[in-house]
């Protein structure tokens, strides 16, 4: 197995892996970045962003993890396609092996492992995707102003991205699978106090329909075993994400769902030198913004971790 050491390694090419590559390297630290399966993350599985600051006219998901990733080049951060498959934080340097075959040694390691959104997993959603069918309605919803959307799933997510879409859309169905919500009481009744938010109880999706874009849902009542098709332009699944943290279990804090601790107002967990930064540690935000400001802390977390490391030695 070969070996390495680094200064600073960087886990995932989202906007908040890019980003802390962007200010790492800015500081001379040389840092490496390690892409992950999906290079440039969950943005590259959405077409318009018109919510990121700085672009005016918006711009395609994919083409600005390609800006983010040549803005992080320009200053010198290398970007590998690689995965971390394991880490072993209980000694110091940190350690990671990618691909199981090249140990590196770390002096910091930032986390940007992102989360990703769960799905149905029927074929048509998969065919519609990012063309009527969206994980975000933050992201998308704007796209569907004044046409009729259904979004399935009834936790905290489902019940605030429902109210979102209720205030742009003519008409939204909750598609909920059982005759209660899991979402908190006041979420609740925010949504059913929204005049244009129906909700159809006991029911479960069967497919998307439509040719080249959404034209219905076809919907099941588990109850009464009765189907039928509901017509919607767009359809938002909002069941939950999964923080893509599998691999630092055991040896970062955690929350019950995986997602990584880190000290309020810091990306630092609680192993010296690791800091976590976008949603693998964030739940409640979720947006290219807030990622990108969080990988920027991570670095400069990072960078002053090294300082006063530094200092101790001298
Ligand atoms: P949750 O895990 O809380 O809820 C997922 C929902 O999706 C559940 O209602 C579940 O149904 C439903 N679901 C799961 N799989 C399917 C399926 N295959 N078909 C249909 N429905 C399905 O996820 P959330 O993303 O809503 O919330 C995650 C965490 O973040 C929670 O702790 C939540 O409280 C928190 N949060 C807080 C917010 C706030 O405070 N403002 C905003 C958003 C999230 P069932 O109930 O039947 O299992």
């Amino acid at each position: 197995m070969s070996n390495e050491k680094v200064q600073v390694l960087i886990i995932g090419s989202g906007p908040a892996g890019y980003t802390a590559g962007i200010y790492a390297s800015r500081a001379g630290l040389k840092p490496v970045l390690y892409t992950g399966g999906q290079p440039g993350g969950q943005l590259t599985i959405t077409n318009d962003v018109e919510n990121y600051p700085g672009y005016p006219d918006g711009v395609m998901g994919p083409q600005m993890m390609v800006d983010f990733q040549k803005q992080a080049e320009r200053f010198g951060t290398e970007i590998r396609f690689g995965m971390v498959t394991a880490v072993d934080f209980s000694s110091y340097p940190l350690k990671a092996t990618i691909d199981d075959s090249t140990e590196i040694e770390a002096e910091s390691v930032i986390i940007s492992t992102g989360a990703s959104a769960k799905w149905l997993g029927i074929p048509s959603e998969e065919k519609f995707n990012g063309k009527g069918v969206s994980a975000c309605a933050v992201c998308d919803g704007f796209f569907f102003k004044g046409q009729d959307v259904a979004i399935v799933g009834a936790g905290d997510t489902a019940a605030e991205e429902a109210s979102y879409l209720s205030k742009l859309a003519n008409k939204v169905y909750m598609l909920v699978r059982r005759d209660e919500m899991r979402a908190s009481k006041i979420m609740q009744q925010r949504v059913k106090n929204a005049p244009n938010i129906e909700i159809l109880w006991n029911t479960e999706t069967e497919e998307v329909l439509g040719n080249e874009e959404v034209e219905a849902v076809r919907v099941k009542n588990n109850v009464t075993g009765e189907t039928k098709e509901v017509p919607v332009q767009g359809f938002f699944v909002a069941i939950g994400h999964k923080p893509n943290t599998d691999i630092f279990k055991g040896q970062l804090d955690m929350d019950e769902n995986g997602y990584i601790k880190t000290i309020p107002g810091t990306s630092k967990t609680n192993i010296e030198g690791v800091f976590a930064t976008g949603d693998a540690q964030d739940h409640v935000y979720r947006q290219a913004v807030t990622a990108a400001g969080s990988g920027c802390m991570g670095a400069l977390d990072a960078e002053r971790f090294l300082a006063a490391k530094e200092m101790e030695l001298a």
